[in-house]
């Protein structure tokens, strides 16, 4: 008995040592320790049985000791490491060089360590507005969401109404992240997170209108690097919409690869306003630019040759971004692309040896060459506001408008919210509503004090917009015909229509998530390998030798306390996991984030160790890390908002519905990253460690899902928060307005509509075209008059809100055909040139 309890303290031990990371003199003395005890028989043993393994723990001690001598273990075991290890690094391209060094790590990190610091994740504001954000939010933005009529815009009109324009240019909507000294409002990202949700949710149209201006584009790139004069000339024309500005970086041979653009401008001497100035001459050819057909101003990228060193720095000066007025000689602007049905201007722009003068380069002259720098520096922040926000919105206001109608419509004499069949869909709504603002708001928060997180923004872009695609799929799905019918009345298909542009702009998804998450997340974020890279890529070898040695022994010591910490934690089912202070409820959510975090980091470790410049190709490998990776972000985000929320009963459902799926999404997704790892005994390890005890999550359970639709299908706080900060109308004129009010009164007056249908069912009252039923059900005492009319009115609410629009053929008619200069005509141009 006693020599199992010592067996056993020794394996515990051995667990202990490896996941506190001990140092190799800490080995030394443990092993030398446990040689001395087994010696001399301490524990029971007899000495003969025993010698082998003193003498094995006296050698490894030994060997430990050797190799904490840093001269002789470098010498020995890390300098042939070092170089063979600087042939299967992943090869980093200057542009994606540039890529890693812009942003930040945050949060992330502590993910990649398989150890988070709850703290860090506390430790980011709550959602905070100042008075004046709050005022803005519930004064001109719920104004401009009354004036946005989105039939008008879509179909109408299909562009944005004057009146519109002029609204969000002359109230600061186009410069809520110019700074107030420069004219714009000053917005933190939280708060321009919040308005351009609040217009998604009543206009995608509108809210792109609003949110171009305010991302990467030329008001962001002058204010953060601009000349004194560019920002005191053209920051507050921005903020005030004297200019309309476009960014234009996407050609026709450079889209996801956009690095690799032909838009090329020259350093020459030309005159310009008379005078000779060193100046570009740019030839470029750009497509899909959003605001481009109406723009004043193009933020124009495209790469810049110095052939006679005119600026004294070598040929190839590298990617820049400049400043053109749309009306400068050459510049053409084209006409528009139809993108998915949606009405936001968006075309193609080209020119042919335009000259502009070099001062036009943002920044002026020092900054050319820096432009995929400053984009991808400005495109970390971004993408954690834009799409989120728009994503956010729209999973809420799908989720309260769908609720309320899957109320309010009847079949089989029940609501069909009623049905199980659709309160799955309605569950799994409510998830994509709860997680994408729960994200929303812990990443603006973030950014809005400092940070711009680059593989957050990238979950956020990708993760988030995938989400509202679900939910809106599972929308269209509930409303059956009512959402398929397109028409003044039809609230779903102007965000069904714009979903495809979100899930492509700022990085395509499949591309951010199989390529830019994890592969290039896990250079920044990891905790030694971009050291290691660093290390590697040093110019001296002998210093490289000495800070890759530093970072590979810490790598090694990493490696080995996430592999024996993830055996550890699933062997005992994360009981012993890590939970902060303020968890209560959630303790046991944190404990399985502390083990998946371990597990992750675990298979994220040995995949870029033994993957290397392969991962970049290992697509379907790193996209289920990427996919892991964001299931514990999210599941953090949904803990934080929660507690940031203040722990509100209601919700507690609903948080346990997105952690139950959110770590079952985690497993799946490492399941299908090992099950398909190229190497067999890489593998078998990793399954393993990871899954010892097999795979034990389960997707949330039916009874949870019942119980957050029962919060949706009434009036309600809970119903309210889960759709906090979208604009609600209260009008019947709106459709959305109109399902609000029938919503209220369908609920109301549902006990007066049993007793309603209970007569019907018995035969006493006859609910058919040509008798009027409340009448008759008064005069036979089943309702009083009140209730009566009651029925009544809400029999003619419902009655609106079902209905679908219908129209004359010429009305429908689209008139775009004949004056369509299309694709082949372009190329016919292009090539007669
Ligand atoms: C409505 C709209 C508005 C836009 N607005 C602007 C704008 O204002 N300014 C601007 O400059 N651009 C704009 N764009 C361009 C947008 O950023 C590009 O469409 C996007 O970068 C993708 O390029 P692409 O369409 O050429 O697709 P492609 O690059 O041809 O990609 C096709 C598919 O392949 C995938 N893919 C490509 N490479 C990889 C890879 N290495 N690994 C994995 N997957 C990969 C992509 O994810 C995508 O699914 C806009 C586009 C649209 C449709």
């Amino acid at each position: 008995m006693a020599q199992i309890v010592v067996l056993a303290a020794c394996v515990a031990a051995i667990f202990a040592l490896f996941m506190r990371r001990t140092p190799l003199l800490g080995w030394t003395a443990a092993l030398a320790v446990a040689a001395y005890v087994l010696q001399t028989g301490l524990v029971g043993f007899e000495e003969s049985d025993v010698r082998p393994f003193v003498w094995l723990l006296g050698l490894l001690a030994l060997a430990c000791a050797a190799l904490a001598y840093a001269p002789l273990r470098r010498a020995a075991l890390v300098a042939p490491l070092f170089r063979r290890i600087k042939g299967t690094l992943p090869k980093v391209s200057a542009t994606e060089q540039e890529a890693l060094n812009a942003g930040t790590i945050g949060f992330d990190a502590e993910l990649f360590s398989g150890t988070p610091d709850w703290s860090k994740l506390s430790a980011v504001p709550p959602i905070t507005l100042s008075e004046e954000e709050k005022a803005f939010l519930d004064g001109p933005v719920n104004e401009l969401c009354r004036m946005a009529k989105d039939w008008q815009i879509r179909h109408e009109l299909r562009d944005i109404p004057a009146e519109i324009w002029e609204f969000v240019k002359t109230r600061g909507f186009l410069g809520m992240l110019i700074a107030k000294e420069h004219g714009g409002l000053g917005f933190s990202a939280q708060a321009q997170s919040l308005v351009l949700g609040r217009i998604a949710s009543r206009s995608p149209d509108v809210c792109t209108l609003v949110m171009v201006p305010n991302s990467l584009g030329p008001g962001e790139l002058i204010e953060k690097y601009g000349t004194p004069a560019q920002k005191q000339y053209y920051l507050p024309r921005l903020a005030k919409g004297l200019e309309v500005p476009c960014f234009a970086l996407t050609g026709p041979t450079s889209g996801s690869d956009a690095a690799t653009m032909r838009d090329v401008g020259y350093v020459e001497r030309g005159r310009h306003q008379g005078e000779e100035v060193v100046g570009i001459r740019l030839s470029w050819e750009k497509r899909y630019i959003t605001l481009g057909p109406q723009a004043t101003l193009v933020g124009l990228a495209f790469r810049l040759i110095d052939r006679d060193n005119i600026l004294g720095r070598g040929e190839d000066i590298g990617i820049t971004v400049a400043l053109v007025p749309a009306s400068h000689p050459g510049v053409e602007i084209g006409r528009r692309h139809l993108p998915s049905g949606t009405a936001f201007p968006n075309g193609p722009n080209w020119g042919r040896d335009v000259f502009i003068p070099i001062d036009w380069v943002i920044g002026g002259e020092k900054m050319a060459g820096q432009g995929w720098r400053m984009l991808m520096e400005c495109l970390a922040a971004g993408r954690s506001i834009s799409l989120p926000s728009s994503s956010a919105a729209g999973a809420k206001a799908l989720l309260r408008h769908t609720t309320a109608y899957a109320r309010i419509r009847k079949q089989f004499d029940l609501p069909i919210g009623r049905m199980e069949g659709l309160e799955e869909p309605l569950a799994r709504m409510a998830e994509v509503a709860y997680v994408n603002e729960a994200a929303r708001a812990v990443t603006a928060s973030m950014v809005s004090r400092g940070e711009k997180p680059s593989v957050l923004s990238a979950i956020m872009k990708y993760q988030t917009t995938e989400r509202l695609r679900r939910a809106l799929n599972d929308a269209m799905d509930l409303h059956g015909g009512r959402g398929i019918c397109d028409g003044p009345s039809n609230y779903l298909m102007s965000a069904y229509q714009t979903m495809p542009v979100g899930i492509t702009v700022e990085g395509a998804n499949i591309l951010t998530r199989s390529l830019i998450t994890f592969a290039q997340g896990a250079l920044r974020s990891h905790p030694f390998l971009y050291r290691e890279i660093a290390a590697c890529q040093d110019a001296s070898a002998a210093r490289g030798l000495v800070a890759f040695d530093a970072a590979f022994c810490e790598h090694v010591a990493f490696t080995l306390a996430n592999a024996f910490g993830a055996l550890f934690h699933n062997l005992t089912f994360g009981r012993f996991g890590r939970v902060p202070r303020t968890a209560h409820a959630n303790a046991v959510v944190y404990r399985q984030l502390w083990r998946g975090a371990r597990n992750f980091a675990f298979v994220a470790d040995l995949a870029v160790a033994v993957l290397g410049g392969q991962l970049k190709v290992r697509q379907k490998v790193t996209g289920r890390l990427a996919d892991a990776l964001s299931e514990l972000y999210l599941l953090c985000c949904v803990l934080k908002r929660y507690e940031d929320d203040g722990k509100p009963v209601d919700d507690r459902h609903v948080v346990a519905l997105c952690a139950a799926n959110g770590l079952f999404k985690l497993q799946e997704a490492l399941r299908g990253a090992i099950d398909n790892f190229p190497v067999a005994p890489v593998r078998w390890l990793l399954r393993a460690v990871v899954f010892p005890l097999g795979a034990h999550y389960r997707p949330a359970p039916d009874w949870l899902g019942h119980k957050v639709v029962g919060l949706l299908l009434a009036p309600g706080e809970a119903r309210d928060r889960l759709t906090r900060f979208i604009y609600v109308s209260r009008s019947e004129d709106d459709p959305t307005g109109l399902l609000e009010v029938a919503f209220t009164k369908a609920v109301a007056a549902e006990a007066t509509e049993k007793k309603l249908d209970h007569a019907v069912r018995a035969g006493k009252v006859h609910r058919v075209h040509g008798n009027d039923w409340f009448a008759e059900a008064v005069k036979l005492g089943v309702l009083s008059e009140a209730e009566g009319q009651q029925l009544r009115e809400l029999e003619a609410l419902t009655a609106r809100v079902i209905a679908v629009d219908h129209f004359d053929p010429a009305e429908v008619r689209p008139h775009y055909m004949t004056a369509g200069h299309n694709a082949r005509a372009m190329l016919q141009d292009a090539a007669a040139q």
